[in-house]
């Protein structure tokens, strides 16, 4: 038996229709409020997403089994974020607390956390993955991709890669994180590694492949054997790409036609070209680079060439433990120069493009229902009023969550 829930008084409603936005360069890519507006949700029977079947004026909203006055509030689509690292054991606050008074961060602090997530059970993992889903749910977050990458044996790698597929939204293999200690004088066989049996036993459950292509991690040669073994499985690819200097990621990316190219920090024009004659997402973390205390990425470069953006948290212990998307979508606009309208979308359907899903980041009719109601008249509250908790409460296929 289905039923549905009427969600009427909504001050301000970002539907984030994907019919209606313009992908065009120098488009108002905005999204486009509603003002007193509402929308109708269907709870399938078990097993079936709560879809959204209605939305418009109030005043003309179909009858409903329940109602839901927000009285006021705005309604956004539940955020999407597309790029964390859930699944690891230990905290780094002490090496946050040396970056802060003058050490730089490189890719291998990663190998702190490698040591304490091989050191824990499956049920510490599993229970922190859940506590930081929770909390992202809390901020607003309906979907959330989460990678592995802190275990680089076969066995560490294939349980924290189930225990992202259980918890999370999309699941992603990141064998190729950084190359472990023990492998630091025989780098082929680890590639041999990912690339064989660690990706034989993953494919089952990997939604996508990753590979952290940079200086310190991976380089070209050995991004494209693991692009090309992912591709040979038909396995979708995305990659860490261009954070922390200029390189082949980015160009890697659209050749492998990957969901997403992470990062972005460092562009040169031909990048920024690539990017936007493609399907590939350039996702931009600016959670990292306030973390990091960093350049921000050029998303204007980005946006104004056409390319598709999304905004992600990249929460990990190491460079970036934030798990608010309202917090990111706030640099965006005050750091990076996004309109607040753009970086609304570019944390809904930008991330939700980023994961190759067409039903979450907007509320049009079909979508599943994941929706935020803030505390507040209008989605521009987000980055007007940075670090306020907003977020009144939170729907994810229909069901409260937070
Ligand atoms: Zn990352």
């Amino acid at each position: 038996m289905s039923n549905t829930l009427l969600v009427t008084g909504i001050g301000e409603l970002t539907v984030n229709n994907p019919q209606a936005v313009d992908n065009s360069p120098g488009a108002e890519s905005t999204p486009e409020p509603y003002a007193d507006a509402a929308f109708i949700v269907e709870r399938g029977s078990e097993g079936e997403d709560g879809r959204i079947v209605w939305f418009g004026p109030a005043p003309r909203a179909p009858a409903a089994d329940e109602r839901l006055d927000v009285l006021g509030r705005a309604v956004i689509p539940g955020f999407v974020d597309s790029h964390a690292h859930l699944v690891f054991a230990g905290d780094r606050a002490a090496e946050f607390s040396a970056r802060m008074t003058g050490t730089p961060y490189s890719a291998g602090g990663i190998r702190t956390t490698v040591a304490a997530t091989r050191a824990a059970d499956n049920e510490q993992l599993r229970a922190n993955v859940r506590r930081l889903v929770e909390e992202m749910a809390r901020q607003g977050t309906t979907t959330v991709e989460c990678k592995t990458g802190y275990g680089l044996t076969l066995d560490d790698e294939l349980r924290a890669l189930r225990i992202a597929k259980a918890e999370c939204d999309a699941a992603t293999f990141l064998g190729a994180h950084v190359v472990p200690a023990e492998y630091a004088d025989r780098r082929a066989e680890y590639v041999d590694l990912v690339r064989g049996p660690m990706l034989d036993a993953c494919a089952e459950y990997a939604d996508f492949v990753d590979v952290f292509c940079e200086r310190g991690a991976y380089d070209e040669a050995e991004t494209r054997l693991i692009l090309d073994a992912a591709k040979d499985r038909g396995i979708p690819v995305r990659l860490h790409a261009n954070q922390l200097g200029h390189g082949p990621g980015v160009q890697l990316a659209v050749e492998y036609d990957a969901a997403s190219a992470d990062h972005c920090t460092y562009l040169t024009e031909k990048d920024v070209e690539a990017l936007a004659g493609s399907e590939t997402v350039a996702t931009l973390l600016p959670g990292v680079e306030f973390s990091t205390r960093s350049p921000y990425p050029d998303a204007r470069a980005l946006l104004d060439a056409g390319a598709s953006v999304a905004i992600a948290t990249d929460c990990n212990p190491g460079s970036c433990y934030t798990s608010s998307m309202p917090f990111c979508l706030a640099l965006a606009v005050r750091e990076m120069h996004m309109s607040p309208g753009e970086a609304l979308r570019a944390a809904t359907l930008g991330g939700a493009a980023a994961l190759r899903r067409d039903d979450v980041g907007h509320l049009a009719v079909g979508a599943r229902a994941d929706f935020t109601v803030l505390d507040a008249p209008s989605f521009l509250h987000l980055a007007y009023r940075p670090g306020v908790p907003l977020v009144h409460s939170v729907w994810k296929n229909g069901d409260r969550v937070a």
